[in-house]
């Protein structure tokens, strides 16, 4: 047969997607139900989390993460400079909306980072569902990065 037909039993390929994940402690629980529900589509990506979350994880799901610091410690920011860096595809962010944090400044940075690059991020369940489940998770996309010549360039011409 040539190798380019493809047999009808050939399964479509899994486009290996970073997806990282982060939960507070009073929504670590959520994630956790949540991530064991999808482990088998999880189980087929790249999965990064802040240091508890990702070990909490490891020991629901049976899966490799890769762990970054604990969010108070700075992993949230490790998160957010990967997603600069351009090395995550989406954010699963269950942050808590009833608890001051100690690290509240680097939730918003965060979040801020993952609207500068245009990452896709899921804040609660229903979003987390809705992003898991998407046909784009099985397919090539190609996600718009926003130009950002102009403010590079106008931050310049305050030097000269
Ligand atoms: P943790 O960090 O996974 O280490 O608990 C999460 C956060 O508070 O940002």
């Amino acid at each position: 047969m040539d190798a380019r037909v493809k047999s009808s039993t050939d399964a479509p390929p899994v486009v290996k997607r970073k997806i990282a994940l982060v939960a507070h402690d009073n929504k670590k629980r959520d994630l956790l139900e949540w991530a064991k529900f999808n482990r088998g589509t999880l189980a087929q990506h790249i999965l990064y989390a802040t240091g508890t979350t990702g070990a909490l994880l490891e020991k629901e799901l049976g899966l490799d993460i890769i762990k970054l610091q604990s969010g108070p410690l700075g992993g949230d920011q490790q998160i957010g400079a990967k997603i600069a860096e351009g090395e995550i595809d989406f954010l699963i962010f269950f942050w808590d909306p009833l608890e001051p944090l100690p690290h509240d400044p680097d939730v918003k940075a965060l979040l801020r980072i993952a609207v500068v690059w245009n990452i896709p991020v899921a804040c609660n369940r229903a979003s987390a569902d809705f992003i898991i489940s998407s046909p784009l998770m099985s397919q090539p996309y190609e996600r718009l990065l926003p130009d950002y010549t102009r403010h590079i360039e106008r931050a310049m011409r305050v030097m000269d």
